[in-house]
């Protein structure tokens, strides 16, 4: 990505132009890896099950047929298969965005941004001081035995007062109903298979309390939320985190003697020094990002001005809050060339998981910026970055913030080509199936598609942008990637312009006069351009990296997700990726190999777990 997104067209300074340009483009699309396009009119189609009989969602390739009544998973699949024209518009406005300089206009700039850490944060309370002030009480934490004290856990509510006598490792030994003894705080922690203890939080008044601010609530209620969403728990073991069942704060005024762990971070920017807090229901549990996903974007958010649009938005449209633009050019669905038969397709079966790195994995996402004094940067994040201190050439579990850091994406997403890759598609008998698969019917490679773009009212400057990125260019070994399982190595597709017909309206005594006209010079113009980047209007490192990308024939070897040698998981990579400094247990967590930037050697590294 280029330093600043440019959104400076309107619709109205085309509209001024005299030789716009109407009329429709015809393509062909030739598959070149196998694809895949589900039919979601039935979500079972192949009837598909765990080894204990749960259904694995299964589609058949995308068609017009309505499959909802269908019943018969040894059906013979469709003899037309459609690629749907909002699949190839899409695909085509991913890499519009990517050549034109435009906005980032997919993203979801609402999405609360997040780390799991590894470090036990501290115990503390918060208490509302007067009505816009708040701090947090530093405390101390007992242990209450879930076997021995089940019954009286049962009855507590979060937050309640308890009395109670303890032994010296904070076990506490008997609850006092009489209200003598040490008075503290019942806190439930997340419902687990294997936990031992409960915690009861002690104020711990040698320790003064200090001030906590309205963000850092709100970002706590937040956290909160997360804890309820069962999609952000993935990751862990099906079952075994379900959420805070006794904590009950939705808003601000919910929080008076709410029991939190809190980390605190200095941060330093422009000379000055600032505190960020960051609380959680959970000892070892995550930080909730005070940055949000546009402002770490900053000009590429998504337009939402008329008056102020990037490229891509002028000619595709957009949609916002404040305006609305109508796209020029619309998209027909692709119909085969040539009838398809049932050996065009793979037989039904199971693909791997689909996963992909999500937008808190900032070893793929966050480029990794140097510190100015040279100081080693072990982690970086969308609010902060640095390294732990060195002290007699030994790490100290001090982390020292890099000053006036500022988050900065690595750029956009795309997916490499993978012409080599068999597709493994497993059979019904297979052990492995999870409710997490997906069973589909893939159509093979080599198989031919047409279908019509039409343009309406777009300068000519414009047209040539479109047919550059239909085509990409003239490189004729390159191919765009459309569809499901795209990091699986499906969906590698070749466009290529077989005609552009131009309509021209003359008013001649009276009479409209259409003139439909064959354009080949502008095709021909686009494909013999030597600096296409300077019609397209991005930087020629941007134009480089993404021929690079699209490049079909070479494509990289052995693409997958990021994996461990000899293991299944991809998140282990990435666990064994936070790796930790020596010399510690679990305390001083570092982001070992972040996504390379150069295109022309993206290679991570597997790590061999002994
Ligand atoms: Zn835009």
């Amino acid at each position: 990505m280029e330093n600043k997104c440019i959104k400076t067209y309107n619709l109205e300074d085309i509209m001024k132009d005299k030789g716009l340009l109407t009329g429709w483009i015809e393509c062909e699309l030739e598959t070149k890896t196998p694809i895949f396009i589900p039919n979601t009119t039935n979500n079972d189609i192949f009837h598909f099950r765990t080894k204990n009989n749960e259904q694995v969602q299964s589609y058949e390739f995308y068609s017009y047929e309505d499959l909802s009544e269908e019943n018969n998973p040894d059906r013979t699949p469709s003899k037309k298969p459609i690629i749907p024209g909002s699949e190839i518009r899409g695909m085509i406005r991913t890499s519009f965005e990517a050549v034109t300089n435009s906005c980032l206009s997919t993203i979801n700039e609402g999405q609360i941004l997040y780390r799991r850490v590894s470090i036990p944060a501290e115990p503390g309370r918060i208490e509302r001081k007067d009505d816009n002030a708040w701090q947090i009480q530093p405390c101390n934490k007992y242990k209450l035995n879930i076997r021995r004290f089940q019954q009286e856990i049962n009855g507590f509510v979060e937050g309640e007062p308890i009395s109670f006598t303890a032994n010296q490792k904070l076990y506490i030994t008997k609850i006092n109903n009489q209200g003598t003894g040490i008075k503290g705080y019942f806190h439930q922690g997340e419902k687990m298979d294997r936990k031992n203890n409960e915690s009861v939080f002690v104020p711990n008044l040698e320790k003064t309390a200090f001030p906590i601010s309205s963000d850092a609530l709100k970002n706590y209620l937040e956290n909160l939320k997360l804890y309820s969403d069962k999609n952000v728990n993935l990751h862990y073991k099906d079952k075994e985190h379900t959420g805070y069942n006794k904590i009950t704060a939705k808003k601000e005024n919910d929080l008076d003697g709410a029991l939190i762990y809190y980390k605190e971070y200095k941060i330093q920017s422009n000379n000055k020094t600032f505190r960020k807090l960051y609380l959680c229901p959970a000892q070892i549990g995550r930080e909730i990002f005070y940055m949000t996903l546009s402002k770490v974007i900053g000009t590429y958010t998504p337009c939402n001005l008329m008056k102020e649009l990037c490229q891509a938005c002028l000619l595709f449209g957009f949609t916002s809050s404040e305006d609305q633009l109508a796209s020029r050019i619309r998209f027909c669905d692709a119909f085969p060339i040539k009838d398809i038969t049932k050996e065009d397709y793979f037989t039904q079966g199971i693909i791997d998981e689909l996963a992909s790195p999500k937008l808190t994995a900032a070893e793929f996402y966050l480029k990794k910026s140097s510190a100015k004094d040279n100081s080693e940067v072990h982690l970086w994040n969308y609010d902060y970055a640095g390294g732990w201190k060195k002290e007699n050439k030994k790490y100290t579990n001090e982390f020292i913030t890099m000053p006036n850091y500022k988050a900065m994406i690595k750029g956009r997403k795309f997916y490499w080509h993978q012409k080599n890759k068999k597709i493994n598609l497993k059979g019904k008998e297979s052990e492995t199936i999870t409710i997490r698969n997906i069973g589909i019917r893939p159509l093979k490679q080599n198989i031919k598609f047409s279908f019509k773009v039409y343009f309406n009212h777009i300068r000519e400057e414009e047209l040539k942008k479109l047919i550059w990125v239909l085509e990409i260019g003239n490189y004729q070994n390159n191919a765009h990637k459309i569809g499901m399982g795209k990091s699986l190595g499906l969906g590698s597709v070749r466009i290529n312009v077989k005609e552009i017909k131009t309509r021209r309206i003359k008013i001649k005594n009276k009479t409209i006069n259409y003139k439909i006209k064959n354009d080949l010079n502008v095709l021909n113009e686009v494909r013999t351009s030597e600096h296409p980047n300077e019609f397209l209007g991005c930087e020629s490192n941007v134009l480089n990296a993404f021929i690079r990308m699209t490049n079909f024939e070479d494509s990289p070897q052995n693409v997958s997700y990021p994996i461990n040698i000899g293991e299944e998981f991809h998140y282990k990579w990435f666990v064994v990726n936070k790796n930790f400094l020596p010399g510690s247990t679990g305390m001083r967590p570092i982001i070992n190999q972040s996504l390379p930037e150069n295109v022309n050697n993206p290679n991570l590294y597997k790590y061999l777990r002994r």
